[in-house]
């Protein structure tokens, strides 16, 4: 399938295809005309860069490859500083296009670089994670981490071409497999309740590594991700915020668990989706059937379904404090993502924090 992204001069296409790396020559040659690209890869792709460069040699394309420690340490200064010296090394220009192979870490780092390097060249994504699949590598957000927190440097700089190969997952630890899934979900509880009985057919076989499934389910969730970001490129009103859903009370928990491996960023969105469920349940604004249909698809699916299964035993004081340093913070209050019911999630700027974290307190804990 082939989703297009439209932003007017901006606009590019999200290629989605089983098997699409190893003739991703095709759709590169025309990109690089007669000069070699580079590319970006972290060590746990060194498989797929392997297959990536088959598939240019095989229709003539030269190619570097740069390749970075895996992991989010490497969204930082000390990293983009050595990966620019390297491009500019490589005599990158600006109409060349840099191509970042990897999960959300690469894609993030190496659109950041792209936006900066000469003022701005251009670059491909080339997902390998489901999370970046699904989110990351559309919508040209990008950037690496501060000392006060994720995500805090950036730029939006869109990408002019993403290839997904569905088959690339087949290498992904399980668990992390898992994580991207909660924000395929996620869509489906944003506006499309149908999606969200899809999955919940569906989502065990996706899961499994089932490929119509896997397939059909990326390219429904970019095509939902490309509609948002067309409605709100930069995030300035409203709609792109939607996809924030699940990911305040995330970020709490995330906070909690240090930002490390205790708890991914996929899990902490499942955890808080469900707690951003059970509050609007809680508060009357949608049904309690509706917040236990969510959980109950966490727990179907392996994912955490609150606090206690992502193992946080914080008190909620010590949560909302979390919450307070959200960079989303508008003028002493929080705008929230609440739902109506599976499908109907929207914008909330009337929440008080002392009634989460009232709720927060009265949810069960981590033994
Ligand atoms: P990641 O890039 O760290 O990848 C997760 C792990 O999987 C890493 O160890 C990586 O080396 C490994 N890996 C990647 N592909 C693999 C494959 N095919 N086989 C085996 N191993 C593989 O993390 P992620 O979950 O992809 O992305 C998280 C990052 O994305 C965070 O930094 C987050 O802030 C960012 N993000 C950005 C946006 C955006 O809009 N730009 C949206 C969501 C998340
Ligand atoms: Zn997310």
């Amino acid at each position: 399938a082939t989703v297009p992204v439209r932003l007017g001069e901006r606009s590019y296409d999200v290629v989605i295809e089983p098997g699409l790396l190893t003739h991703a020559g095709e759709w590169l040659a025309p990109l690089a005309g007669r000069r070699p690209l580079v590319i970006v890869a972290d060590v746990n792709v060194a498989d797929h860069l392997a297959a990536l460069g088959g598939a240019l040699d095989s229709v003539g394309v030269g190619h570097r490859s740069i390749v970075l420690p895996a992991g989010e340490a490497s969204k930082s200064w000390a990293t983009l500083e050595r990966l620019t010296d390297q491009l500019l090394a490589l005599g990158v220009e600006r109409g060349d296009h840099v191509v970042a192979l990897g999960g959300g870490v690469i894609g993030d780092l190496v659109g950041f670089a792209s936006a900066i390097l000469k003022r701005g060249c251009r670059f491909v994504q080339i997902p390998t994670t489901l999370l970046a699949q699904v989110d990351s590598s559309v919508g040209g957000k990008t950037g690496i981490n501060a000392r006060a927190g994720k995500n805090l440097i950036g730029a939006f700089h869109q990408p002019r071409l993403v290839l997904i190969d569905p088959d690339v997952l087949d290498t992904l630890p399980t668990r992390q497999v898992r994580a991207g899934y909660a924000e395929v979900v996620k869509y489906g509880l944003i506006d499309d309740a149908d999606f969200f009985a899809w999955c919940e057919r569906h989502g065990a076989a996706l899961l499994a590594g089932d490929p119509a499934a896997r397939t059909h389910a990326i390219a429904h969730a970019v095509a939902a991700k490309a509609r948002i970001v067309a409605e709100d490129e930069h995030e300035t009103n409203g709609r792109r915020a939607l996809l924030n859903l699940g990911h305040t009370f995330g970020h709490a928990l995330e906070a909690e668990a240090g930002f490390s491996d205790r708890l991914l960023h996929g899990e902490a969105v499942a955890a808080g989706c469900a707690l951003a469920f059970a509050f609007s349940a809680a508060t009357g604004r949608c049904s309690a059937a509706d917040a236990e249909r969510v959980a109950a698809h966490w727990r179907d699916s392996g994912l955490p379904d609150g606090l206690a299964a992502a193992g946080i035993d914080a008190p909620a004081e010590r949560l909302v404090e979390h919450m307070r340093h959200d960079k989303k913070m508008e003028a002493g209050t929080l705008p929230f993502l609440l739902t109506r019911g599976i499908g109907q999630t929207y914008l909330d700027r009337g929440v008080a924090l002392g009634e989460v974290e009232a709720f927060l307190a009265a949810q069960p804990r981590a033994a």
